[in-house]
């Protein structure tokens, strides 16, 4: 009984802080407060009824579009209620520790947004990277002390000095966004785990480009390196298993990467 209502209320509070997190997705790009005014239509401007600020349900039952204008709803929105309140879920019913949870919950807050912005921008906006690396040193801060801020001070440095480098000189693909949001990752991860992360985000993000690049209709597809993929959500993913995952990280560089631990 108990498990079933701790289940519940991380879907209900899961949900509400998607619903955060998607108008994050949504504003910050637009150089628009995140606090005023209240949620409203992105099209008609008009308020949104309290019916309509229920998460997901007001999705479903609205069938995605604004009951006033009928524009379809900025799928933002939705993608984070569902995304953040499954996550939640998963999370809370994890026998991991305490610690942990708190970490992949306060990475994934960061990361959802800046994988949704930069999907659809094709940039990482500093407010949300910056704010991340200042939520990772404070965590670290809080869970281990001075010796903690150190090692995550280190990771930030470490995973923003070479790729800013490589944006300063060679700013096609790769841009200053995607330092600062290495920095933030290795606030949270360490230093150690920054080789994990590159490894999945760049072993990935050609995956993804390979199977866009020949699912596309053959007359369309153009160069396979003339393609402008987003590189922040494949650094999300990288960062997400190297924190949640640690003994995976630890193993694979031991063995693989032999950088000794
Ligand atoms: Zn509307």
């Amino acid at each position: 009984m108990t498990t079933l209502l701790i289940s519940g209320l991380a879907l209900v509070a899961g949900g509400l802080w998607g619903s955060f997190l998607g108008v994050l997705a949504v504003r910050v790009p637009q150089g628009l407060s995140i606090l005023t005014p209240n949620s409203r239509c992105d099209h008609c401007l008009a308020p949104l009824s309290p019916s309509e600020l229920v998460p997901i349900y007001s999705w479903l039952t609205s069938k995605g579009r604004c009951q006033r204008c009928h524009h379809p709803i900025l799928p933002e929105i939705p993608v984070s209620e569902f995304a953040t309140a499954l996550f939640a879920l998963i999370v809370v019913i994890l026998p991991e520790p305490l610690s942990l949870k708190s970490a992949l919950l306060l990475f994934f807050s960061f990361a959802l947004p800046l994988t949704l912005i930069d999907i659809r921008h094709h940039r990482l906006p500093h407010f949300l990277t910056l704010s991340a690396i200042l939520a990772g040193l404070a965590f670290s801060f809080f869970g281990r002390g001075y010796d903690g801020i150190l090692l995550s001070a280190e990771g930030a440095l470490i995973g923003f000095i070479p790729v800013a480098l490589v944006a300063l000189f060679y700013s096609r693909g790769i841009g200053m966004g995607d330092a600062f949001w290495l920095a933030a990752i290795g606030a949270f991860t360490g230093p150690l785990n920054l080789s994990i992360v590159l490894l999945v985000a760049s072993s990935t993000g050609i995956l993804a480009a390979l199977v866009l690049h020949y699912a596309s209709p053959r007359d369309k597809r153009g160069s396979l390196f003339g393609k402008a993929l987003p590189f922040g959500p494949f650094l999300s993913l990288g960062g997400f298993l190297a924190l949640a995952f640690p003994g995976i990280t630890q193993a694979l560089n031991n063995h693989i990467l032999e950088i000794p631990l």
